[in-house]
């Protein structure tokens, strides 16, 4: 018999077609039912890892790209790691300018998948050209046959949602799906995997996630753009200081808000019930399903997916360390008991 080598020629094979997980405990004083859409699980452990693909080859659908070109982002966060995974592989330079605001950790983390990285100083404004804006664009415009992916102004972000993560989640909820739960941030996960899932049934209702101090609810509202509504808080990757035209706002329901110390302590009870290690993002979008369901909203006919983000990995020196929870104020007793018994 001849033998058969089962393998994947390189990672990128395996982004997309994530998991839906059932949730079991956590959502158990529910009415209806939810799934996990589990991110964690492409490659570079984020759903960053769908649109850096799908931009990239879009580009090089186009000739914007060709081998040794360089691709420029303005980011240290999960996407900055899926561009650098995507480059790696296709052989492209990888040039990320970051806030010295990042942590070291994420810095070498971004050095360590071959990407040079430029780091800006945080405390000037967008528009000197100090910032990590506008070392971006200076790079682009001096490089030529760079692309610059520039997330939340590319439509690309929606398009690489509406192609994978929508069929997905319609396919495997056998079209018996009725809410998405999911955050906004660039908005480019929940304006594309809405989009299809709309143009599959209507009726489905998709509930964006936000956070105090953005001002994507209050916009979604009233059409207003609020400066008021902006103040600094500790989630990172959700809500905005300003309005991408990665966010179709005609799709989505209805945003709500989360707090940073709810969504801090559903993470870790995202983990403890369910063994779903997760990022600080997925703890708000439980946290927000948990709201709605305080509200009513569901039914015992209700099936609901919930889209966690990343990865609790990245996470390590926040939300997972009790000495960072405590720093924030986040067991005071007004917000949350402390735990008690401590082992190792
Ligand atoms: N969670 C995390 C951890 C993120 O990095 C992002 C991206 N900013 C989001 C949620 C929100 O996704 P999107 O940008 O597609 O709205």
């Amino acid at each position: 018999m001849e033998n058969k080598i089962k393998a994947y020629n390189n990672v990128l094979e395996l982004v997309g077609n994530t998991p839906l997980i059932k949730l079991n405990r956590i959502t158990e004083s529910f009415s209806g039912d939810f799934y996990a859409k589990v991110e964690a699980f492409n490659p570079g452990h984020s759903a960053k890892d769908r649109i850096a693909l799908h931009i990239i080859e879009e580009a090089e659908k186009k000739g914007i790209l060709k081998l040794g070109n360089t691709i420029i982002e303005t980011t240290s966060g999960n996407t900055g790691f899926s561009i650098a995974m995507v480059a790696i592989i296709k052989g492209y330079e990888c040039i990320l300018a970051v806030s010295s605001k990042s942590s070291k950790d994420k810095i070498d983390m971004l050095k360590a998948m071959g990407a040079k990285v430029f780091v800006c100083p945080a405390h000037v404004s967008a528009d000197d050209p100090r910032s990590y804006y506008e070392v971006a664009k200076r790079i682009h415009k001096e490089l030529k046959g760079s692309v610059y992916i520039n997330q939340y102004f590319n439509e690309g972000n929606i398009d690489a949602h509406f192609e994978t993560t929508g069929p997905e989640i319609w396919r495997d909820m056998a079209g018996s799906l009725t809410h998405l739960v999911a955050c906004s941030g660039t908005g480019g996960t929940i304006s594309g995997t809405a989009r299809y899932l709309k143009s599959k049934n209507p009726d489905i209702q998709i509930i964006g996630v936000d956070a105090y101090g953005s001002v994507l609810k209050k916009y979604h509202e009233t059409g207003e753009f609020d400066r008021d509504e902006i103040y600094p808080y500790r989630i990172e990757g959700l809500g905005k200081n300003l309005i991408p035209t990665a966010t179709d706002f005609s799709v989505i329901d209805r945003y709500i808000k989360v707090t940073d110390a709810d969504s801090a302590h559903m993470a870790r009870e995202l983990a403890k019930t369910e063994g779903l290690f997760s990022g600080y993002t997925s703890g708000a979008a439980m946290q927000a399903v948990k709201q709605l369901a305080a509200e009513g909203v569901f039914s015992s006919d209700s099936k609901v997916v919930v889209l966690l983000p990343d990865h609790g990995s990245r996470y390590m020196s926040k939300v997972y360390s009790d000495q960072w929870m405590e720093d924030q104020g986040f067991f005071s007793p007004q917000v949350a008991e402390k735990p008690v018994a401590v082992e190792y």
